[in-house]
């Protein structure tokens, strides 16, 4: 070995010692999950505890644990109590986010339950969770004192429901974990799931990055028990009684398919360790959706499933946003201000290019870029994206968060994954 190469290894070794001692030294191998409610309207936010959870395995990161990502219209801080030292922080969005910006939300107060987790703690913390106000500041909405040996920190196993493995590659500590629940399979179709869940992962192990970080990627089957099949509200308008009783016409979209009970969905994940959840359901109706470190949720058996289940990917593991916009008015209109940089790493408002994929563009890159067939294979600065056709830009003419005809993520949202997926694993 060359000297040079010792070095290098002595400093690798002196890092895995480092990280191990910071991790070790603050928490066990176990999960600190608090739920909670978001509780407002389209101008308040407010926070309301509901319960702290010891859950049994922590799936997460254990280096860069006082870093994060920026990503988020949330970031929750984990301080040590006695010297105020940051031991934990991280990024998170909500459904609550979106919905206040619906036409219910000017009229009516309403609670989104909301989950964040931290590998469990040893000693006594302060958990602070603030919204975002710009790319780089936040306010704080809700603080609290979290002893770890709090007598009313419930210490439930989540119930037994068969779990499969669909891909085992690396330690959970190095690998991204990925917990695929099942929603609207009755126990009769128990092997239908599976079968859905292992062509969920060969086509997400089909996309770029994923397919270059395959050996770092698990993914668990979580096989939860519906009493009727399908999911409500989808081609006939029915409600259905479901394991996490998800729905079509979220804030009356009809394509927008998510579920309001994120404890449950959380109660099903605790069975595996779990950076990510994708909750998939049994429908052949077109929907999904997908938000930052909170869940993706794609119909299984419509014909751009496939393409589906990446794209709400990219939003819930990457926090990706969407490249597309529309003419008409869309429910998710109002979820950005031009006059700020939005956080997501695909689109700009131009605020802060120098932020986003600036290097990426020779100089003098016409804004808008020209979507001519020429420009249409460049990286450039393509007007249109995150709902608004204009004053909103987006990195190339198509991408998997814009159509289903891209065959892929362009190079912008591809670097963002990697970026996610080295994060969560070294
Ligand atoms: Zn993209």
């Amino acid at each position: 070995m060359k000297k040079s190469a010792v070095v290098l290894f002595l400093f690798f070794i002196y890092c895995s010692v480092v990280f191990a001692q910071h991790y070790n030294d603050f928490f066990n191998d176990k999960a600190c999950r608090v739920d909670f409610h978001f509780c407002g309207n389209a101008q308040q936010t407010n926070i309301f505890l509901d319960k702290v959870k010891q859950e049994p395995f922590w799936g997460g990161r254990r280096g860069h644990l006082s870093n994060n990502l920026n990503l988020g219209d949330y970031r929750f801080r984990v301080l040590d109590s006695i010297s105020h030292q940051q031991i934990y922080l991280d990024g998170f969005s909500s459904l609550y986010h979106e919905w206040q910006t619906s036409p219910e939300a000017l009229t009516t107060n309403k609670s989104f339950e909301q989950t964040i987790q931290f590998p469990f703690p040893r000693k006594a913390v302060t958990l602070i969770i603030e919204k975002r106000t710009d790319l780089d500041h936040w306010s704080e909405l809700f603080r609290y004192k979290l002893s770890p040996t709090d007598k009313l920190i419930q210490h439930i196993n989540p119930k037994v429901v068969p779990v499969k493995i669909i891909s085992k590659n690396a330690a959970p500590d190095k690998a991204i974990d990925i917990a695929v629940i099942a929603e609207g399979y009755t126990a009769k179709e128990q092997r239908k799931f599976y079968r859905d869940a292992q062509r969920l992962a060969e086509n997400l192990l089909t996309h770029e990055p994923f397919t270059k970080y395959k050996s770092r990627i698990n993914i668990y089957a979580v096989a939860a028990t519906s009493e009727e099949s399908g999911i409500s509200l989808s081609t006939d308008s029915v409600w259905k009684n479901t394991a996490v009783g998800s729905h079509f016409y979220t804030f009356y979209e009809p394509r927008y398919l998510t579920t309001l009970n994120t404890f449950k969905v959380r109660d099903l994940a605790a069975l595996v360790p779990y950076d990510a959840i994708y909750v998939l359901a049994n429908t052949t109706t077109y929907g999904g959706g997908g938000i930052y470190n909170f869940y993706a949720l794609t119909a299984a058996g419509n014909k751009l499933s496939t393409q589906v289940t990446v794209h709400e990917f990219g939003h819930s593991f990457a926090g990706l946003a969407d490249e597309y916009f529309y003419e008409k008015q869309d429910a998710l209109d109002g979820m950005y201000d031009i006059k700020k940089e939005p956080w997501e790493p695909n689109i700009t408002s131009l605020v802060q290019f120098d932020r986003k994929w600036k290097n990426k563009i020779p100089e003098g890159t016409p804004i808008p870029t020209p979507p001519t067939e020429e420009n249409k294979t460049k990286i450039g600065i393509f007007e249109g994206g995150g709902y608004l056709t204009k004053g909103m830009y987006r990195p190339m003419f198509d991408c998997r968060m814009r159509t289903n005809q891209a065959p892929e993520f362009c190079p912008v949202c591809q670097q963002a994954v990697e970026r996610m997926i080295l994060f969560l694993t070294e």
